[in-house]
């Protein structure tokens, strides 16, 4: 199976295109936004603003975007599919459970030996998302989420790790982590992964591009895994020159193979809205690799093969799915 999932059906993984692997549309919080409406969203609004957003970047060469709004940041793919329909870029769905410690109460009682017992609703719920389509909208999720924080491999942390597996062994579809940083916990996750019968090049350990820690970095990629330098634009965590120089480095090394690029933007977040966005950190969009990275990549004496490798090769090929 050569093909990858979109929110518009199944794509060629050779016509993916420029790819940035890890974004998000819209991060709510459905029972906040219920009950606590933030001031700034406006459904409409943002539906209007994410389908321009959407055409800027295809204008700018990107054709292909991961959503990797999974449950816990308030996915909503049938409101986002009313963006998809709307845009030339191929937006990619994505399934997993973002928490860094514990999940919600209905998972303490769901699942076997526990109160009410049964299967793992988790991997019923990833494996249905992937092969049948998402909450009855029929699309397809093409990326597995996880996430490892600071608190690291919780109970919880390791029984989402471990339906990711097995969804992944069952169909293929790539597995994508959350990391700290600072923590290094990357290791754990492949580690972990590994131990669960994921091949490290099915795997990407997500922001890394936080990280100057370059042992750290060449020790995943040795190991086979790629590491999302995925955070272009969030400077509260760190400049984008340094982020730059880390990807200098490690490409004037060899490792272009094992990279891939992306913001972790939104074009609405709750977490982070957009007049807080827009007063501290004015870089962190979509657009910013395109319009301000590239070029000093190219300047920092990266070739355009390596951009190719980066954004168009590597994403194609994680995407693609395949158990090894
Ligand atoms: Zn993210």
């Amino acid at each position: 199976m050569r093909e990858v999932q979109t929110f518009r059906g199944p794509v060629a993984a050779g016509d993916l295109g420029t790819t940035l692997v890890h974004e998000h549309v819209f991060v709510g919080h459905p029972e906040l936004d219920q009950n606590l409406p933030h001031p700034e969203w406006s459904e409409e609004a943002a539906i209007e603003g994410a389908v321009a957003g959407l055409e800027r970047l295809w204008e700018l060469g990107i054709h292909t975007v991961v959503d990797l709004t999974v449950l816990g940041l308030g996915r909503d793919v049938a409101r986002v599919a009313r963006v998809a329909e709307r845009t030339r870029v191929q937006l990619i769905a994505s399934t997993g459970y973002y928490t860094a410690d514990v999940l919600p109460a209905y998972f303490q009682t769901h699942g076997p030996g526990r109160l009410v017992g049964g299967p793992d609703p988790l991997v019923g719920l990833f494996l249905r998302d992937i092969e049948e389509g998402i909450a009855g909208t029929g699309v397809r999720a093409g990326m597995l989420k996880v996430v490892t924080d600071r608190p690291g491999l919780t109970a919880d942390v390791r029984r989402v790790m471990e339906a990711a597996a097995t969804a992944h062994r069952r169909t293929g579809v790539p597995i994508t982590t959350h990391t700290h940083a600072p923590s290094r916990n990357g290791r754990d996750q492949l580690a972990l992964l590994r131990g669960l019968g994921v091949a490290p090049d099915r795997l990407v350990i997500g922001h890394c591009g936080d990280s100057e820690d370059l042992d750290y970095l060449r020790e995943l990629m040795d190991a086979g895994a790629t590491i999302g330098m995925d955070r272009f634009g969030m400077e509260h965590v760190l400049p984008d020159d340094r982020r730059v120089a880390t990807v200098l480095a490690l490409l004037s090394e060899g490792y272009a193979e094992r990279m891939v690029l992306s913001h972790d933007a939104a074009f609405f977040s709750r977490v982070t809205p957009p007049s807080w966005r827009a007063a501290h950190v004015p870089h962190w969009h979509m657009e910013n690799i395109s319009r301000r990275i590239v070029p000093r990549l190219l300047e920092g004496g990266a070739t355009q093969a390596q951009l190719h490798q980066l954004m168009v090769t590597n994403p194609a090929r994680l995407l693609t799915p395949s158990v090894r």
